[in-house]
Parts: C-alpha cells; sequence; structure tokens
C-alpha cells in the first residue's frame, strides 16, 4: 500500500523552537538529578541502587538525542539566509552520518546537483540530517539509503529513501507530531516536528510515501534560488537557539 502525504499546511502549534529546547532538556536533567539524589542514600539496597542508576543514565541519553534533533549543526553565531548549495550541504551531512551508517550496514548512495534554495544553513543541515538519521535507523540489518536531488519548474526536489522496516498509514499521519515516536525510550519524537518546522520555513513542502517491511521515500520540495536578485524575498528567520 503506498500512500501519500502533503503536510506543509498541516503544522504544528510550536512555534517557537528556541523555547522547547531549554524546556525539553531540562525534563530529564530534572529527573536524573531525582534519581542521583536517591542514590546518595545510605540505605539503598543494591537492585534499586542499579535500578536508579539505569533510569538516570537514560535520561541524559534523552537530553543528550535531544540536543541532537535540535542543535547538531548550531554555532554560536546568529544565522542568516543565505543561499546555499543544495548538493554541498547534503554531503556534508552524509559526511556526519557515514560512520553511523557503516555501523548498521547501510550503504548511502547519492546523486546531486549544485542547485541552491535559500535559508539557514545549520538548520537546513539539521533537517536533512533528522531525515536521514531516521532513515538510516529505519534499517537496522542494513540497506540502502538513497540522496537523489532534480529540478523542477521552480523547485529544487531531494528524494530520501531507505530501504527500511517502512510506516504505517497512522504513523506517516502522526510524523512530525511531537513526542510521536516507535523506538520507546531511544526515541524523542522531535527530530520530524524540526524538520516541518524548517522546511515550511523555507517555504518548501514534504512528500512521504512508505510501505510497510518495503521502505520509506521523502521528498523535500524547495524553492529554486535563480539568483540572490531575483529572489529577494525574504525567508522568514526560524529561532532554533538562543533566547526565543
Ligand atoms: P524519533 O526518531 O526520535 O522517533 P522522529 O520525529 O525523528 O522521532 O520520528 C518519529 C517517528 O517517525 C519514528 O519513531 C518512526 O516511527 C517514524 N519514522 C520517521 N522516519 C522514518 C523512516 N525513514 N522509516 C520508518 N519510520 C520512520
Ligand atoms: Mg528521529
Amino acid at each position: 500500500l503506498r500512500k501519500r502525504l502533503m503536510r506543509a499546511e498541516k503544522m504544528e502549534v510550536v512555534s517557537h523552537l528556541a523555547a522547547s529546547i531549554s524546556h525539553e532538556v531540562r525534563n530529564p536533567l530534572t529527573a536524573a538529578r531525582g534519581f542521583m539524589q536517591l542514590l546518595a542514600q545510605s540505605q539503598l539496597p543494591m537492585d534499586k541502587r542499579k535500578q536508579y542508576m539505569q533510569i538516570a543514565i537514560e535520561e541524559i541519553d534523552r537530553a543528550e538525542a535531544i540536543i541532537t534533533d535540535y542543535l547538531t549543526f548550531a554555532k554560536p553565531s546568529p544565522e542568516q539566509v543565505e543561499k546555499l548549495n543544495v548538493k554541498a550541504e547534503i554531503e556534508r551531512v552524509i559526511d556526519v552520518l557515514r560512520p553511523f551508517a557503516n555501523m548498521n550496514s547501510v550503504e548511502i548512495r547519492s546523486s546531486l546537483i549544485p542547485f541552491h534554495v535559500f535559508g539557514e544553513r545549520d538548520k537546513f543541515q539539521q533537517c536533512l540530517l533528522n531525515i536521514m538519521k531516521n532513515s538510516i535507523e529505519a534499517m537496522p540489518n542494513g540497506g540502502t539509503l538513497d540522496v537523489y536531488v532534480s529540478i523542477g519548474q521552480d523547485e529544487v526536489l531531494i528524494r530520501i529513501t531507505d530501504t527500511g522496516i517502512g510506516m504505517t498509514k497512522e504513523q506517516i499521519e502522526r510524523l512530525g507530531e511531537p513526542y510521536f515516536t516507535t523506538k520507546g525510550m531511544k526515541g524523542t519524537g522531535l527530530g520530524m516536528m524540526v524538520v516541518y518546522r524548517i522546511i515550511e520555513s523555507m517555504g518548501g513542502s514534504i512528500e512521504i510515501i512508505s510501505e510497510v517491511n518495503k521502505g520509506t521515500e521523502i521528498s523535500l520540495s524547495l524553492p529554486l534560488a535563480k539568483t540572490v536578485a531575483a529572489s529577494a524575498k525574504p525567508v522568514r528567520s526560524l529561532a532554533l537557539k538562543g533566547k526565543g
């Protein structure tokens, strides 16, 4: 069964990602602190000790995963919308993910053309990373991740295809919903929310085609930046870091 979904219009209410980050990270840190405090009790049996330790570690891992989903490429300087070379940005993200792909026996293939789009570099890379990381995680026993760039009339198309576990119709519908994850403790359910938010800010759209046990294809459509002057239309800036 092939399922299609256009989702650029169906945005989540989370409007300020920057505000969410400190909130999202603080929760697991507070929990970890609480369990460490419990650990400090002298009368604690060994099995409880181990259990609390395990929970504290899981909470810290969660804080780390949230930072990965939001801030992998963040820099201290304020970001600006600039003309981005899609090929170069994808190559950068593939480089970052290569060790993770190798660990999962995932082969990355790409066919890239240096078209340009307008956006903030960190956010665009974050968006590509979140999508490709999900693709690799969907192939725990190996597979192929394909990244293909093409051009339409006025848009650049980026197609990211995996041969992984795929998604049901219900899962596709919930994609991008905050905290929706099928990865249990290892998932944040925030990666795709960040993706939708960034693509929306760039004036683009997302299409998902997925089939259970076959794989998933995620297509991004972004306005083509022909020349700097011709596209003087300001792209709304997206605050991912600093104070919202
Ligand atoms: P997380 O990766 O932390 O679970 P995301 O927001 O990145 O959160 O993804 C949400 C959910 O969407 C995942 O848990 C998974 O069920 C599903 N998903 C996303 N991308 C894929 C994919 N390429 N293949 C299969 N399922 C996917
Ligand atoms: Mg993810």
